[in-house]
């Protein structure tokens, strides 16, 4: 696949791609980024009656591109293909950090982690946008896309409402079907892991940081009973680390949908 490499190049991709799957886009504000100002874009698709809400969002760390180019491609297979996610409302912001997309780095261009900065008292803008638009609905299932340089398999966080129920394993033996590799470590990211799975139920999940918290965290504050956050290896080229995280999507969906 091409890979974008500026976010108003991205952003306009997926303007472009997002009408043809059904999305109605809206602009929850702007950021300051290098070359002026650039939005951040939130796509919504309803379907008739009462159904389950599920959140998918990509580009919280500018220099994990996979995410976002999975979304891309996931606005293509949407005009055609995906049934399960026809049965959901499903609501897409496809790039949280533009500005530090566009320099290649994790932080946002005011130098701050947007994913340690959801319920702080003075959140970047990017964020600022994102909590007044998420507190206005409820969000059943959240998954957020990432990427980490330290990791040579994929490898997953869950916060789910038991341990029996865990979506994890389950996206873990559909990577690994698909014949992609899985970190294996005991301790990742500082966290005791299982076969590429650090889960946490309601009841261990840690308390809410004072200074602000990952984005799983606040949504799973916000009352969402599910929450996913994929790692894949940017070790491996975009291509395979785009199909990781369409593949674990699809799983995940699979299981939640109706
Ligand atoms: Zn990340």
């Amino acid at each position: 696949m091409k890979e974008f490499l500026s976010s108003h190049e991205l952003l306009s991709e997926v303007e472009r791609r997002a009408p043809a799957a059904g999305f109605r886009t809206r602009t929850l504000g702007h950021v300051i980024n290098d070359s002026g100002r650039i939005p951040i874009l939130s796509l919504s698709r309803k379907v008739e009656g009462r159904a389950p809400r599920i959140l998918i969002s990509a580009g919280i760390h500018g220099d994990e591109p996979a995410g976002p180019h999975a979304i891309l491609t996931l606005l293509d297979e949407l005009a055609t293909g995906w049934d399960s996610l026809r049965r959901l409302h499903l609501e897409i912001v496809p790039l949280i950090n533009p500005s530090g997309f566009d320099r290649r780095q994790r932080h946002d261009a005011t130098g701050v982690d947007p994913n340690r900065a959801f319920g702080s008292p003075a959140p970047p803008p990017e964020i600022r946008f994102l909590m007044d638009d998420y507190k206005r609905r409820p969000i059943d299932l959240f998954i957020d896309l990432h990427e980490d340089v330290d990791t040579p398999g994929f490898y997953l966080y869950e916060l789910a409402p038991d341990t029996s129920s865990a979506f994890g394993p389950h996206v873990i033996a559909a990577l690994r079907a698909g014949g992609h590799p899985v970190n294996q470590a005991p301790i990742i990211e500082g966290m005791a892991a299982s076969d590429g799975l650090i889960l946490r139920t309601s009841r261990t999940i840690p308390r809410f940081f004072r200074q602000g918290s990952p984005q799983g965290l606040y949504m799973k504050r916000l009352g969402t009973r599910r929450t996913l956050t994929f790692e894949s290896p940017p070790c491996l080229p975009l291509d395979d680390r785009v199909a990781m995280q369409l593949l674990a999507l699809r799983t995940v969906v699979v299981l939640f949908a109706p």
